[in-house]
């Protein structure tokens, strides 16, 4: 079983989130602090603000729209390659909310073992977080909806939460007519989705407008 990792050993290749940074296009100025990688339940945080759950396959991204909406600062975590300890990640962001990294799903070689224990970990925080205000689940455009996508869907509208879909890599997709075929596709799981690239920025500003409005339902 894996050790929670420590503000304080986290402390040294944390250091480059412990700035702040402009976003890009934007005069905002944001300040994300890593907090802690839990490996279970009772090393999670205690509860307080809103937290923003970033849910995804591996590989869709994530970490990428992590940096993107954060400016570009690179956020500390430990690789989530089969094999290591399957971590949730929580940042403090600017003082108003936290960002929670849940671990990816969908590696082909993980044994039956190590997805047992992801899904402990992920129902443990999803189901029974308080401070848990919005979830953002994450899907390739080019991909559209898996099985374990929509597991985790039906999972989180079972148990009442609230998520946006986001659809990322949307500039993988060249041609209008691609791009409109991946979102047509998504759309018919979910009513309305955010088309996300990292690589443009496309939806930050979106995605940022659902995060706010977190603090109004509260
Ligand atoms: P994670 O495993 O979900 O955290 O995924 P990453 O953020 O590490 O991204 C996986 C791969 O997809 C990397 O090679 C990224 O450079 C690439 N990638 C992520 N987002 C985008 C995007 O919006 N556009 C393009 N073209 N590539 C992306």
């Amino acid at each position: 079983m894996g050790q929670a990792l420590s503000p304080a050993a986290h402390r040294a290749r944390a250091g480059a989130d412990e700035r702040t940074c402009l976003t890009s296009g934007s005069e905002l100025t944001i300040e994300a602090r890593y907090i802690i990688g839990a490996a279970r339940q009772e090393q999670f945080p205690p509860e307080g603000l809103p937290e923003v759950a970033f849910l995804g396959r591996s590989n869709v991204g994530k970490s990428s729209l992590l940096n993107r909406l954060l400016g570009g600062q690179r956020l500390a975590r430990t690789s989530g390659r089969p094999g290591c300890t399957q971590l949730i990640h929580f940042y403090g962001v600017d003082g108003r909310f936290c960002f929670v990294d849940l671990p990816g799903y969908g590696y082909a070689e993980v044994s039956r073992e190590q997805s047992a224990k992801w899904k402990e970990l992920i129902e443990a925080y999803l189901g029974k977080r308080r401070s848990l205000a919005l979830s953002l689940l994450l899907l390739d455009t080019r991909r559209g909806w898996m099985e374990k996508d929509l597991e985790l869907k039906q999972w989180l509208e079972f148990h009442g939460r609230r998520y946006v879909v986001v659809a990322t890599k949307v500039d993988k997709l060249k041609s209008q007519s691609e791009r409109q075929r991946g979102l047509a596709a998504i759309g018919r799981h979910s009513e309305e989705s955010i088309a996300f690239s990292a690589v443009t920025g496309q939806g930050v500003r979106e995605i940022w407008q659902a995060i706010w409005k977190t603090q109004d339902k509260r």
